[in-house]
């Protein structure tokens, strides 16, 4: 019998290529997207084999899509062996805050909202897996560390002490601290919040239930299409500033290898762990655990967190 993987965000980027490198070990993929046409083009442009994956429709953008997305994989039967939290949007042009159906800004409920409750539901599914090693990936990026070269461009994300979250996240609040909104810092937010819920998962679950929690820089994929929403002529030179300046350039085929890596090789069965392959990319580059920025390794934030994200995503 096939392992299961669900991916969020499967239709284009680390997270289409990661369905694909999963395939290709032999794992059946679901692909958790919010365009499953767009999806299904995408998995036969790449090449995933017919009958190696399953389109299941997922908006991490509204909460009850979330939940309507765990009821449709439940009702399939399948068994829940390693879960990847991918999906993101990044859109560092807009003026003024888009809105999930509950009200909350889009970023912050797409990236970790959305998720944040995707894996509290799945936790129960990947419980009652029989697999002798479940894991759970949340991806990361280096813009979430001002401590690293990659993550010193302002603005730097800042938490605060949570108080957008605090006084409920809707109109006129859209960010996590409460001050004034700006898109790139709400992205860098978003994933802080992602390692927050990846160490903060290892710290409530690992023991009791063995799963492997982590989280991974796969590199920078300068030519995914997360640049969509940037100037034309940024998606044009940024690749190419990766590729020949930092030399951090990273092709999708390899981010999606890595991705496969880190949900299955037995050497990243390490939880708690946050893996990168450095901003360099050198030949035969090694993967090594990387510290964490001050704010995503702060116990008393992580905890916070998840209080308020449970808050607003109604779990407790
Ligand atoms: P892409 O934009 O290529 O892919 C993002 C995926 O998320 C798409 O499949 C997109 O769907 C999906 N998505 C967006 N919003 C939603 C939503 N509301 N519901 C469901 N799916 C949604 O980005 P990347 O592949 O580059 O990024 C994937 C992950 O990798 C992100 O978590 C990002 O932070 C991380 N990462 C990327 C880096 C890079 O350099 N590219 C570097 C470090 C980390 P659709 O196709 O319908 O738009």
């Amino acid at each position: 019998l096939k392992s299961t993987v669900v991916i969020t965000g499967a239709s284009s980027g680390v997270g289409l290529y990661g369905a694909l490198a999963l395939a290709k070990r032999g794992w059946h993929v679901v692909m958790g997207c919010r365009d499953l046409d767009k999806a299904q083009k995408a998995a036969e442009t790449v090449g995933i084999p017919q009958g190696s994956y399953t389109l299941i429709h997922i908006d991490l953008g509204s909460l009850d899509s979330v939940r309507r997305f765990v009821d449709n994989f439940r009702a399939r039967g399948l068994s829940l062996d390693a879960l990847v939290c991918n999906a993101a949007i990044y859109m560092p042009l807009i003026k003024e805050p888009l809105r999930s159906p509950e009200g909350y800004e889009l970023t912050v409920t797409t990236n970790h909202l959305g998720h944040f409750l995707l894996c509290n539901l799945m936790l129960e599914d990947l419980k009652k897996s029989s697999h002798p090693d479940r894991r759970l990936v949340i991806l990361g990026t280096v813009t979430h560390n001002p401590d690293e070269l990659g993550g010193k461009i302002p603005p730097r994300p800042d938490l605060g002490n949570f108080e957008g979250f605090e006084a409920g996240f809707q109109e006129p609040i859209s960010m996590i601290d409460g001050k004034q909104f700006e898109p790139v810092k709400a992205y860098k937010d978003s994933k802080v919040c992602n390692v927050l819920t990846m160490r903060e998962l290892h710290r409530r679950y690992h023991e009791s239930t063995g799963i492997t929690f982590t989280s991974l820089y796969p590199g920078c994929v300068a030519e995914t299409p997360l640049f969509r929403n940037h100037y034309p002529l940024f998606q044009k030179i940024f690749p190419l500033f990766q590729k020949y300046i930092t030399g951090g350039y990273v092709s999708q085929e390899l981010s999606g290898e890595r991705v496969a890596a880190v949900v299955a090789d037995p050497e990243y069965k390490q939880s708690g762990a946050y893996w990168s392959w450095g901003n360099r990319q050198k030949k035969e580059g090694k993967s090594f655990v990387q510290k964490v920025s001050p704010q995503a390794r702060d116990d008393e934030k992580a905890e916070r967190m998840w209080d308020l994200s449970a808050k607003l995503v109604r779990v407790y």
